[in-house]
């Protein structure tokens, strides 16, 4: 397919996305940009625009594009703002916050998921800082992070983001027992405390500790 074609398949995504609820223009802007059919491997290309998760090996999921809009939605973030990803897969989360102009930062715990997304990521021009380690641990180096979102679902909250969230910042995290649904919770951090805000049910592969260390 050529890309007038892509082209198309993605305004018919984010037109159904923005039915769905998810209207800041910046967001669907980055949706409407990013080539998602780039990120997903050769055999499920022509699925790429459809509104789903789809496999990328290694028993993990690039996640279902409105998801990815309502959790990038959530953030409230401004061009420029330092952001935390936990979970790279793919990349391609990673390529929408780097399209709204975003220093993005992503911990990935499987090697050849980590390599393959940056393979993509430069290919296609996006400057973000990825890692492989335990996003257990969040990336301490760089914190505080104006917000951070996490696309694998802890049992609980792992308390190393929270310390890692500047003030004011949004964590977009599922969280929830495994192979179940979890809610999608959007916590802000103030003065006073976490505020919770439910997002609602998802489904979203585990968040799973790498053994032996923290990374
Ligand atoms: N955001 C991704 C989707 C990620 S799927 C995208 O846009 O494609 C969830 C990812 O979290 C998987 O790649 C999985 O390997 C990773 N993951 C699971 N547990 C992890 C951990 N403890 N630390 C870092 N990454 C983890």
């Amino acid at each position: 397919m050529d890309e007038i074609v892509w082209a198309k398949e993605r305004e018919e995504m984010v037109t159904l996305i923005r039915q769905r609820g998810v209207r800041t223009p910046a967001v669907l802007a980055a949706l409407t940009r990013v080539p998602r059919h780039q990120f997903v491997p050769p055999e499920y290309q022509t699925y790429a625009y459809g509104d789903h998760p789809l496999p990328i090996g290694y028993g993990q999921t690039i996640s279902q594009p409105y998801i990815v809009a309502l959790m990038t939605e959530a953030l409230h973030l401004q061009p420029g703002a330092r952001v935390l990803e936990i979970g790279t897969g793919s990349g391609y989360q990673a390529a929408i916050l780097a399209e709204m102009g975003m220093d993005v930062y992503s911990v990935e715990k499987i090697p050849e998921l980590h390599a393959q997304a940056q393979r993509v990521l430069e290919r296609l021009g996006y400057r973000v800082h990825l890692r492989l380690g335990d996003g257990y641990a969040g990336w301490e180096d760089y914190a505080p992070y104006d917000g951070i979102i996490v696309t694998a679902a802890p049992v609980e909250v792992p308390p190393a983001l929270v310390a890692q969230l500047a003030l004011n910042g949004y964590l977009v995290i599922p969280v929830g027992p495994r192979s179940s649904y979890q809610t999608l919770w959007q916590i802000r951090k103030t003065t006073e405390g976490l505020e919770y805000r439910d997002l609602g049910g998802v489904a979203f592969v585990p968040l799973v500790p790498v053994l032996g260390g923290s990374g």
